[in-house]
């Protein structure tokens, strides 16, 4: 499953897995038996959270797959809170490779089509790290909710070491959640990735 998700890009992959200790090789990027005995324990934890916490819809269920695996706990942790308060959501983006990433920043920019959906580009967002998710809710009708008030009436369902978006003071983002890491600074988590360093509280 894991190295499905991450086939393209198998350093992103290893960096990812390195940080929370499933790897044990170098950052090569090569594809190897260590790459393959860390993305088998990393998946055996993936069916171990399924089974403890539960599952959720299809869309939910693939962007915390590409989660870490303290992130995914917690995005299963507060689904189920916010569900079980009757609160119609879904986790609708999680990580991204710094690839991804980079070709989100284009859109909208450069002459490309679209809006302008982030201000980061490759390795300046916490979507890069594992760490961080958005969430979309969805309407009785099934239509998408923008309201922010909505989205400020779930936040209190992120607890333990949980960020709120919407807490942000110079871009308030109040979809997005995150782990808190253990120094802010985006450089500062990039670099402790790159190196395959622990970077969570
Ligand atoms: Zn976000």
């Amino acid at each position: 499953m894991s190295d499905r998700l991450f086939a393209t890009d198998v350093l992103f992959f290893q960096r990812l897995l390195k940080s929370e200790g499933f790897y044990k090789g170098a950052l090569d990027g090569i594809w190897g038996p260590l790459s393959e005995a860390a993305s088998a324990s990393f998946d055996a934890g993936y069916d171990a959270l399924k089974s403890e916490l539960g599952t959720f819809d299809r869309r939910t269920e693939l962007h915390i797959a590409s989660l870490s695996m303290r992130a995914q706990r917690e995005a299963r942790q507060f689904m189920h809170r916010a569900l079980s308060r009757g609160v119609n959501v879904k986790i609708i983006s999680a990580t991204r490779t710094y690839e991804e990433q980079n070709r989100l920043f284009r859109q909208g920019r450069f002459g490309n089509a679209g809006n302008i959906v982030t201000k980061a580009r490759g390795g300046r967002s916490n979507h890069n790290f594992g760490i961080a998710w958005d969430i979309g809710i969805f309407r009785d009708d099934g239509s998408y909710s923008t309201d922010a008030s909505d989205y400020t009436a779930v936040a209190e369902y992120a607890t333990g070491p949980l960020v709120w978006g919407g807490d942000w003071v110079s871009f308030p983002d109040p979809p997005h959640y995150q782990l808190a890491t253990i120094q802010p600074k985006i450089a500062w988590v990039r670099s402790r990735f790159e190196n395959g360093e622990a970077y969570v509280v």
